[in-house]
């Protein structure tokens, strides 16, 4: 059979197979399975040369029984419904993973930044965040950067709507500049989640951190940040890539030297002391631990049975397809899923919000401390019920994420 790459349908295949080891109420289900609120707007935008044009803006909104939704905006040229949805429901589930009190968000513009100026970026922006802005707001769904997004545009919008609102609203969502209330913390946070659950994993089936070789696929924000903080732990980055190409050296290479060589070329292409690649090879090099930090669906029945790592961290989201995941718990591979093992990043986002609300800022120690327990926990309940069930530790992580949204939806009385 075909192997089904469509990340909304790969959701709901997931959701349906952990729905029926909980024997979960099919009212529940249903309402897991479609967003709650999707919007969709028109941005019109004054170009630099006087014209207007408009693009297509989304925002879905999957669930808030647990709180508020919380989730990216992208600018992308893909940018469409379905993706958004399935996005978004992604986020409801890593966000009562971990036990943070929002629901799932997602959003974006279809645009291909790359073709806009600053200013036309700048214009695109302030004009989403209003055409946003009678759903959004911080106890209602608190957006966030994404694919294409960063820090600036965050402070452009914080800073349309808070004029809209005639007050100062740092909370309506993060990842905002520090100097405009963001949090220490924050950039490395996705890496450092990661980390703790990897740690943690290799802890649990006894593997030795110090010396411990890591490949990781996709090194930019987050995959180079986990490069640093693994070695920091003893292990020894052998390999890395980006999407111009990889490098190897089996006696492992300074992680933070190749993080400066990338920044100063643009690649970790020609990396001193390092051989050449592929795409291909790279994910399928021994290691003790595999880092995917890039796309989507890399990881399927193509390459599965030749994967040759103790441990998966999916610091991306959507690395591996239902498929490979079965292939991959056959061979015995510990795949540590997305929605717990790249969740860091929203959990330091849900710190920048409370700290944004109480207008009480914490240290870099501070962050890293309550991030760590926050992750330990979240590893160790989904690890646990993993040693129990009998099923791999995405459906795993699935059905602990559901018993709590389960269980919020009925204390409300929705179900
Ligand atoms: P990024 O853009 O900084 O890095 C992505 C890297 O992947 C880049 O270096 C790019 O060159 C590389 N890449 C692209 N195509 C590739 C290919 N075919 N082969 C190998 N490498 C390729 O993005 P990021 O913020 O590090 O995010 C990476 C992944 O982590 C994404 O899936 C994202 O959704 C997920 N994630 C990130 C965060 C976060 O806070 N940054 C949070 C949760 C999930």
């Amino acid at each position: 059979m075909e192997e089904n790459l469509n990340v909304y349908e790969i959701v709901q295949q997931q959701l349906a197979v952990a729905a029926r080891e909980l024997d979960l109420d099919p009212g529940v289900h249903d309402l897991l399975k479609e967003p709650m609120r999707v919007f969709t707007c028109s941005v019109p935008v004054r170009m630099d040369d006087g014209s207007v044009k408009v693009f297509t803006g989304y925002r879905c909104q999957h669930n808030d029984a647990l709180g508020p939704t919380k989730g990216g905006l992208r600018f992308h040229p893909d940018v469409a419904i379905d993706e958004t949805k399935a996005l978004a429901a992604w986020m409801t589930f890593k966000c009562s993973l971990v036990g943070i009190p929002y629901g799932g968000g997602k959003g974006g513009v279809q645009v291909n930044p790359k073709e806009l100026s600053r200013r036309e970026i700048e214009r695109l922006s302030r004009n989403f965040i209003r055409a946003l802005a009678p759903i959004v707001g911080p106890d209602r769904d608190i957006p966030a950067p994404d694919v294409y997004t960063n820090p600036q545009i965050m402070a452009w919008m914080m800073d349309e709507y808070s004029q809209l609102k005639g007050v100062n609203v740092p909370g309506l969502l993060t990842g905002k500049p520090i100097i405009l209330g963001g949090s220490e913390g924050r950039e490395e946070a996705t890496a450092r989640g990661c980390v703790i659950v990897v740690r943690e994993a290799a802890k649990a089936i006894g593997l030795d951190l110090n010396g411990a070789t890591v490949v990781i696929q996709g090194y930019g924000n987050a995959g180079s940040a986990a490069g640093r903080l693994l070695k920091e732990l003893g292990a020894k980055i052998i390999a890395a890539n980006d999407s111009s190409g990889g490098v190897h050296n089996p006696d492992g290479f300074d992680p933070i030297e190749l993080k400066e060589h990338k920044d100063r070329v643009g690649s970790v292409k020609g990396f001193p002391g390092c051989n050449e690649i592929s795409n291909k090879d790279l994910l399928e090099l021994e290691c003790d631990i595999l880092i995917p930090a890039a796309l989507e669906n890399v990881i399927t029945t193509k390459n599965a049975a030749n994967i040759n790592a103790k441990i998966i961290g999916e610091a991306a989201n959507g690395p591996t397809t239902p498929k490979a995941d079965e292939i991959l718990d056959e061979r015995g591979v510990l795949v540590l899923p997305d929605i717990l093992a790249n969740a860091g990043g929203v959990t330091v986002s849900y710190f920048e919000w409370v700290q944004n609300l109480m207008n009480f800022y914490w240290s870099a120690e501070e962050v890293k401390e309550k991030l760590e327990k926050i992750m330990v926990k979240a590893f160790k309940n989904v690890y646990n019920a993993y040693l129990e069930n009998d099923v791999n530790m995405r459906i795993t992580a699935y059905m602990v994420a559901i018993k709590r949204l389960d269980e919020a939806m009925r204390v409300r009385g929705w179900v």
